[in-house]
């Protein structure tokens, strides 16, 4: 068995809790500005806002959807309204930005955010430019992982061969399709529930699992996985 990294040639990462910790500020503030945006477009108080949110967060993949299928939300208009964010919160990580650097082949995002929120994320984390893609939720026709329908349309768009493709995600879940259409699959578990995960079911489908990205694509990059 070859090395990862002679074996892999198409790098696909998650965005958020994957190469940063969104943890920190960020998905508390989008949390905040979907409860907001739910609470006004319902006209509806902000503690009932946030059991809709919640519910279709669970039902339908993203609150967007749900606001979409029920409530015929405006898409481009809901994400740039939620993630008006202070990103200022979000700094580089050298180490782990040296070790992607290092990888051979390209480098693509997978996002359920939208473009703008991955444009203003790599600039902070020093990584604009980098990537060879950014496939975001409105490429994916507002379906978000983990629906297989994004995957497959991904391949084809970007005419990737799955042997020799790995994809990492912090959500155990977004890892299902993944390896079911033939991805390499790296669960980057950042250390907390998910409520929406579901790591037991998953983990059948990991090929491999750290809590350390850098430290993985560095132990990638000495040939050692
Ligand atoms: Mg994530």
């Amino acid at each position: 068995m070859s090395s990862l990294g002679k074996q892999i040639n198409t790098w696909i990462f998650d965005l958020d809790n994957t190469l940063y910790s969104a943890d920190s500020g960020i998905f508390q503030q989008v949390h905040e500005l979907m409860g907001k945006f739910v609470s006004s477009h319902l006209n509806i108080d902000v503690a009932d806002a946030k059991i809709i949110q919640k519910k279709y967060y669970k039902q339908h993949g993203t609150t967007l959807r749900g606001m979409m299928d029920n409530h015929g939300v405006d898409p481009d208009h809901f994400l740039a309204e939620v993630h008006k964010l202070d990103y200022s919160i979000v700094g580089p990580n050298l180490k782990l930005n040296k070790e992607l650097k290092k990888l051979n082949g390209r480098k693509i995002i997978y996002t359920n955010a939208n473009m703008q929120h991955a444009i203003n994320v790599l600039e902070r984390i020093e990584l604009s430019n980098f990537f060879d893609e950014i496939y975001d939720i409105k490429m994916a026709n507002y379906i978000p992982k983990p629906e297989i329908a994004p995957y497959e349309q991904m391949i084809n768009q970007f005419d990737i061969n799955v042997k020799s493709a790995a994809m990492f995600d912090d959500i155990a879940k977004n890892l299902v399709p993944a390896k079911n259409v033939g991805f390499t699959s790296v669960w980057i578990d950042a250390g907390y529930e998910n409520f929406s995960d579901d790591i037991q079911a998953s983990k059948k489908y990991l090929d491999h699992e750290t809590t350390n990205i850098t430290k993985f694509l560095e132990d990638v990059n000495k040939g050692k996985i």
